[in-house]
Formats: structure tokens, C-alpha cells, sequence
């Protein structure tokens, strides 16, 4: 399982996909991505091997920000629909998660009961609509008042139609690493996905979260306060 993303002067998908490729050892059962431009969020899922999923993307498919991810299975079976990304009713959130959150029954009941309808079997998906019902000002405020409310393992990514500058990212338990180009910044699981890009990088620790944009990456714990993380060069085993 993995996640990548990207946000910069480039159409994110032949990156996402690449990416996702250069994840497949860690294995996966289905995967999916989500790039918003400039009418908004286009998603898609499939079970099985990247290149299906490669091959299931619209011709046009230019938005210069996304998320991607690779499935293994832990809450509900390999269907599309429950691949990630999980978005909120509205499509405005958008979510890929690696890990487990363990409080995900209560907190699925907790949104049937307040009215949402769920689209998946997935833990991941609550995720989402947290994120979308939070009432806090920024992006950064929404996923932290999320993560106030879930516990269990995640790296996680997610997209806001509302913030199209940014992606947040969060770590606990599940490794993730932003990689710094030059006008555009990465993300993956694995910092072989990033070497043919850029060879300086963050690996988030756990409990810390970033922010990506085109022109850089800010690093801050649960407090909101910032971790102050520089690049290091690149280690890629060979
Ligand atoms: N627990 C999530 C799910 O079952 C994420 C699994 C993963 O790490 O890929 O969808």
C-alpha cells in the first residue's frame, strides 16, 4: 500500500501514476487518485494493477494538483468502491490513507446518525467527512480537529476544492516523505518514488503534519506548531 501526490507547474497525473508504479512492490489490491482543476475534482478508482487504472483515466486530465494511493485492504473488500480516495457528499474533500483507525465503528455511526450517507465499507472514509464538517477556518484547522477525533495508524493526504493551493498531510505510524522540486513539491511513501525528481526531502515524523504547495512545504505538530523540518538529500537503497 502507499500514497503520492503532487502539487506544482505540471499536470499531476503522469506523476501520480508513476508514483503509484514505483509503489506497487509494497502490494495492493486496488487504487485510485484524485487531480483537481480548474472545474474541480476528477476521481478514479479500480481494483487491480495500476496499469488499469492508467488506462481508466480521461484523455484530459490536466489539474496540476492530486493525490494518489495504493490499496490493501483492511476495513470492507477490494471494490471500487471502496478505493481510495474517499471524499466528503459534496466531492469537495478529497482522502487517500494508509493504516488503520480504529475508532472508525463509533465514528461511522456517530455520521449515519447526524445524517451522512456512506459511500464505502472503509475506516478511511470518516476521514473525509470530519475533515468536510469541521467548522475551522483553514484546511490545516479542519484535519487537525479530524485527527482530534480518530485514533489509529494513518499517513494521509488530503485535497480541498476551497484551498486549491495546498495539500495537508499527516503521519502516525505509516512513513512519508515530501520531496522539493523546483516549482513543483512530492510526496510519497517511499522515497524512491521522488528520486528521478528531486533529491532533497522530509521524512515526516510520527504526530507531525505539513503542508505542500507549488513553492514549498511548511511543517507543524498537533499543536499547529511548526516543526521547523529542512531537507536532507536523498537516500534511496540500491
Ligand atoms: N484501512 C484503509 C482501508 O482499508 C487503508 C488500507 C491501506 O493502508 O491501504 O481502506
Amino acid at each position: 500500500c502507499g500514497i503520492v501526490a503532487y502539487i506544482g507547474d505540471q499536470p499531476a497525473a503522469p506523476f501520480l501514476i508513476e508514483g503509484l508504479k514505483t509503489l506497487e512492490y509494497r502490494g495492493y489490491d486496488s487504487a485510485g487518485l484524485a487531480v483537481l482543476g480548474a472545474k474541480g475534482t476528477t476521481a478514479v478508482r479500480s481494483v487491480g494493477r495500476i496499469r488499469d487504472l492508467e488506462a481508466a483515466l480521461p484523455k484530459r486530465l490536466a489539474g496540476k494538483v492530486g493525490i494518489g494511493h495504493t490499496r490493501w485492504a483492511t476495513h470492507g473488500p477490494a471494490t471500487e468502491a471502496n478505493a481510495h480516495p474517499h471524499r466528503s457528499e459534496d466531492g469537495r474533500i478529497s482522502v487517500v490513507h494508509n493504516g488503520i483507525i480504529d475508532n472508525s465503528g463509533m465514528l461511522r455511526d456517530r455520521l449515519t446518525d447526524a445524517g451522512v450517507t456512506l459511500a464505502s465499507d472503509t475506516d478511511t472514509e470518516v476521514i473525509a467527512h470530519l475533515v468536510a464538517r469541521s467548522t475551522a477556518d483553514t484546511l490545516e484547522a479542519a484535519v487537525l480537529d479530524a485527527l482530534g477525533q480518530i485514533s489509529g495508524t494513518y499517513a494521509l493526504a488530503v485535497m480541498d476544492e476551497a484551498h486549491p493551493d495546498r495539500i495537508v498531510l499527516a503521519r502516525n505510524g505509516s512513513p512519508l516523505i515530501i520531496g522539493v522540486g523546483e516549482k513543483e513539491t512530492l510526496v510519497a511513501s517511499d522515497a524512491a518514488a521522488l528520486v528521478r525528481h528531486t533529491s532533497q526531502v522530509i521524512h515526516l515524523d510520527d504526530g507531525e503534519l505539513a503542508t505542500v504547495t507549488a513553492g514549498g512545504f511548511h511543517t507543524f505538530d498537533r499543536n499547529a506548531e511548526a516543526t521547523g523540518r529542512q531537507p536532507v538529500e536523498i537516500e534511496v537503497a540500491a
